[in-house]
């Protein structure tokens, strides 16, 4: 089987089982009414191939480049929260982006932008529960057809939903980041003896390392700590719905945002370090994360 047939199949399954959800349709299709043009542009595109992939792809150096040759990347209409790699046959892999994790990243981040814009004009009897609950609900309830919530971003200027934008980009790119780094990595070699959480943690290290490729050639006010901050959407799903216990092989979001805070030092420019540590120290605050 190649990985074109595999994907085929998968998408043929699940948009069986799925419907017509397509979250990220509709958030272009919100787009499109914001926006312009340029835009309705971007809503036709390959969304994985002709925006994530391709800076990522130049930040890998040419060596590392040389690992990552058969990878067919797509997204599939799947409900979960979920990414991952297959290993398709001995030459090809498979990427798989589940566009419900492609969208919540994308909701999470206009979230954060209406959320501060509120407190900054003086609504500071907002509970954080109000904005992030509906996040929540959408998770728990991953078969019942609900969509993302929408808000309204119309007193948002146009540079900040700009910003909504690229900073969900970012953290999505990390993600398929962390993906390829699995691939690079072998970590699909039967002889590799490592365990699952010692590969995540490496995959995610890598996938750093990729990034900080990135933001250092682009024009985009991006840095390091956007992309890590994903960690903290893990972490309000975790703290509501449950942390992987202790015996567990996955590691909790704290616990990955904790290496890449101890082992990528050198990337890490010293405003990242004192974000990446106030997230530690915020995260730490279980009950601030519960969402009633
Ligand atoms: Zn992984």
């Amino acid at each position: 089987m190649t990985a074109k047939e595999m994907y085929e199949e998968m998408a043929a399954r699940y948009i069986k089982k799925t419907g017509n959800i397509d979250p990220l349709r509709k958030i272009y299709e919100k787009y499109v009414t914001n926006f312009d043009a340029m835009v309705e542009k971007i809503s036709k595109m390959d969304f994985a191939n002709e925006i994530l992939a391709p800076p990522l792809i130049t930040a890998i150096s040419a060596d590392d480049k040389k690992l990552l040759k058969k990878i067919l990347i797509k997204t599939l209409p799947i409900d979960s929260i979920n990414a991952h790699s297959i290993k398709v046959n001995d030459s090809e892999y498979l990427v798989v982006l589940n566009e419900r994790l492609l969208s919540l990243i994308y909701t999470y981040q206009e979230i954060q932008f209406v959320s501060a814009q509120k407190y900054l004009k003086g609504e500071r009897d907002c509970k954080f529960s109000k904005y992030y609950s509906p996040l929540i609900d959408c998770y728990l309830t991953p078969n019942s057809n609900k969509t993302l919530p929408v808000f309204d971003l119309s007193y948002l200027s146009m540079q900040l939903r700009l910003m909504i934008g690229y900073n969900s980009i970012a953290k999505e790119q990390f993600v398929l980041a962390h993906e390829l780094a699995h691939i690079f990595l072998n970590h699909f070699d039967e002889a590799d003896k490592k365990t699952f959480k010692e590969k995540e943690f490496e995959a995610d290290i890598q996938a750093l390392r990729w990034m900080a490729n990135i933001v250092e050639h682009r024009e985009i006010p991006i840095e390091l700590s956007t992309c890590v901050e994903i960690f903290m959407l893990f972490h309000l799903i975790e703290c509501n719905l449950g942390f992987p216990d202790k015996d567990a092989t996955h590691p909790a979001s704290i616990e990955r945002l904790t290496n890449i805070y101890q082992n990528c030092g050198d990337v890490l420019s010293n405003e990242d370090k004192e974000f990446i540590g106030s997230m530690i120290m915020n995260a730490c605050d279980i009950d601030s994360f519960i969402i009633e």
